[in-house]
């Protein structure tokens, strides 16, 4: 089960709270249905559970990154984003963004075979149902990116793996092939963009929604440490797990010895020491500075 999101939300003048996930909380702004807040907190999650402490600063880098990368991608697909200029509480790490009818699809795409990936290919030699080559290992590239969705699931429970015909059943044949076709150039030019500064994206998941006129647009977050795995690529070497920019590097402390917590336990992790805080919240400054060539 999901733990509720630790702080309540904030008091935000002329805004109203209407839901937390668990990673952002949205707010309504007073008078108005076609927009939300879209706040990003500095909670993180690995394995469904939102850990304790929360790591300083990361919602701000991640809002920072998903709006330098909208605008890399602004020729590829239109995006939710309405203006910058947010309430002085939220400075830095909210975006005004258009309301949209939310696909229900979690939109994956894969550049590197590793993860749920790789879990599946060695159970049954696909990757969401496409058969592969015999003898990839961890990490190994693939000849072009894949789409490998997965259901959009309620809080508390998890994303389960969709096959592309189900995701044609769910919303009909045309936006299928139309997410598809986007998420992995969306993926492609990540990876265009960040091979360029020594990043590898080896996969990354999107979220689209609908307008009220019914155009299709790219929504919540993008291509960030949180969606996405993020490897160095000069120490890019297949046959065992890649070093990573993302919260991988959380995941491993979670099921290391010296966490003492198990995961088929169902228990909630425990608090991640300060060192770990410190270090996961170095490794997102770094992405965020060696995409985008800023200074955090
Ligand atoms: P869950 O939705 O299951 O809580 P999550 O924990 O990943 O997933 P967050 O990322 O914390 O959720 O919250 C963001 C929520 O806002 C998601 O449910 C996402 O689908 C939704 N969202 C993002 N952009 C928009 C938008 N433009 N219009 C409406 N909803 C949006
Ligand atoms: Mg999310």
């Amino acid at each position: 089960m999901t733990t509720p999101p630790t702080q309540s939300p904030l008091e935000i003048p002329g805004f109203t709270h209407v839901y937390s996930g668990k990673v952002r909380d949205l707010y309504e702004p007073d008078g108005r249905d076609d927009q939300l807040l879209l706040v990003a907190s500095d909670r993180i999650s690995a394995f469904d559970f939102i850990l304790d402490p929360p790591i300083p600063d990361k919602g701000a880098v991640l809002t920072q990154l998903s709006l330098w990368w909208f605008e890399q991608l602004a020729d590829l697909v239109p995006n939710h984003v309405v203006s910058t200029d947010v309430p002085e509480v939220v400075a830095g790490r909210a975006v005004l963004v258009r309301k949209l009818d939310m696909v229900p699809v979690e939109c994956v795409a894969r550049a590197y075979l590793t993860g749920g990936g790789l879990r599946e290919y060695a159970a049954d030699g696909t990757v969401s149902g496409l058969s592969l080559p015999s003898g990839l290992r961890d990490g190994d590239r693939f000849d072009e990116v894949l789409f490998t969705p997965s259901t959009k699931a309620p809080m508390g429970e998890h994303d389960e793996p969709m096959s592309y015909g189900a995701v044609e059943a769910e919303v009909g044949p045309e936006l299928a092939a139309t997410l598809r076709n986007l998420t992995t150039r969306i993926l492609g030019r990540g990876n265009e963009i960040a091979g360029k500064r020594g990043i590898l994206i080896a996969d990354t998941k999107v979220e689209f929604g609908l307008d009220p006129a019914g155009a299709l647009v790219l929504a919540d977050e993008v291509l960030t440490p949180d969606s996405s795995r993020f490897w160095p690529a000069d120490q890019w070497e297949p046959g065992h797990t890649q070093p990573s920019f993302d919260k991988e590097f959380v995941r491993e402390w979670l099921l290391s010895p010296e966490s003492g917590w198990s995961k088929a336990s169902g228990e909630a992790p425990p608090a991640l020491p300060a060192e770990v805080v410190e270090r996961t919240r170095a490794k997102y400054v770094e992405a965020y500075e060696r995409l985008t060539g800023k200074t955090f």
